[in-house]
């Protein structure tokens, strides 16, 4: 009688441990970049730095979804604290071109109708992420560039600023190494084995592009990416991160991604809307598909990571770096931040 009470007992726990771990489902990823990111490396307070604002972001949108807001409010509000914070590579803290200039580019997508909307090359918009959300829904386009972009921006009401505001004294010095190291060759911002080997890097600026995917009460997923490029990019270089199926996608069929690493390599994989076809065509997990579409970069020579978010709540978040800024908020508001592998 008593084992048979202590096996029911532990067949229960059982079962609860399940549930509770089968209802872990989340509505809102986000990142900060991958790169050469390692705790020697990194002091208390520099984490501190990260963590908060990686927090504050997710809190924004998890408030946002939490009140019913859509997907879209909550992915724009989430990049608005990363692009507003010095800390990462988008917005204020975005890396310089080889000119000495910073050069922007956002991308913002609707998984439910899939409408897109994406800016480049902008160098006035204090939060590129909401002139992409502008193009998408305020005209007909899909991606605008440029002073044409800064034009419409203007025109749809978006903070306009000096080119002055995006400077950062990190940064610039970034830019200067980079220029002393290779003076033609442009660097992610965060580094990688590789590119130290090619002597490209910039140990001490690794910080990041930032992206985000959320999921909200009417089961929509939505996906966005702000960045400033790489270190030492040329004139009109765009990454990835603006090209809807490149650095940024979003399907409710399948997923939604956002992308972080070396553009290059993302473009030339098409790395987002790859992965939302295998998950379409091969019935693929969004786990085992971000991982298999990454092998493929990595094998390429291409590093960085990616998070993605299927229309479950399910998320997944490699990288072939040695870190990446993540982190993650359940539909019950646990918020989890990581940053190294
Ligand atoms: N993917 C971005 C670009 O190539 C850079 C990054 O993610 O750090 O523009």
């Amino acid at each position: 009688m008593k084992l048979k009470f202590s096996y029911c007992f532990v067949v229960l726990l059982l079962c609860t441990c399940l549930t509770t771990y089968a209802q872990q489902k989340y509505v809102m990823v986000i990142h900060g970049g991958a790169g050469t990111i390692l705790k020697k490396n990194m002091t208390p307070e520099k984490e501190a730095a990260y963590t908060a604002a990686l927090t504050l972001a997710l809190q924004k949108g998890y408030e946002l979804i939490k009140a019913g807001k859509t997907s879209l409010d909550a992915v724009e509000a989430a990049i608005h604290v990363l692009e507003d914070s010095p800390l990462f590579n988008a917005g204020k803290g975005a890396v310089f071109t080889h000119d000495g200039r910073n050069e922007m580019d956002a991308a913002i997508m609707d998984g439910k109708t899939l409408m897109a909307g994406a800016v480049a090359g902008v160098t006035v918009i204090r939060n590129p992420i909401s002139a992409a959300r502008a193009v998408m829904e305020k005209s007909e386009h899909v991606m605008m560039v440029g002073p044409g972009a800064e034009a419409f921006a203007k025109q749809a009401g978006l903070t306009i600023v000096d080119p002055k505001y995006f400077f950062t004294e990190e940064r610039w010095k970034g830019l200067q190494e980079a220029i002393k190291e290779d003076s033609v060759k442009a660097v992610l911002d965060h580094g990688s084995k590789k590119s130290m080997k090619l002597g490209t890097i910039n140990r001490d600026y690794k910080f990041g592009t930032v992206g985000a995917v959320a999921l909200d009460h009417m089961g929509n997923l939505a996906a966005g990416t702000s960045t400033g490029g790489m270190t030492n990019k040329k004139y009109g270089r765009v990454g990835d991160s603006p090209i809807i199926g490149a650095g940024t996608y979003a399907n409710n069929e399948t997923a939604g991604i956002s992308c972080t690493g070396w553009g290059e390599f993302y473009i030339r994989n098409v790395v987002a809307h790859d992965i939302s076809a295998m998950m379409e065509y091969k019935k693929m997990s969004v786990s085992d598909a971000s991982k298999a579409v990454l092998d493929k970069v990595g094998k390429m020579g291409g590093d960085g990571g990616l998070i993605a978010m299927d229309r479950k709540g399910n998320v997944a978040m490699p990288f072939n770096t040695e870190g990446m800024y993540r982190g993650t908020v359940t539909a019950e508001g646990k918020i989890e931040i990581q940053i190294y592998k």
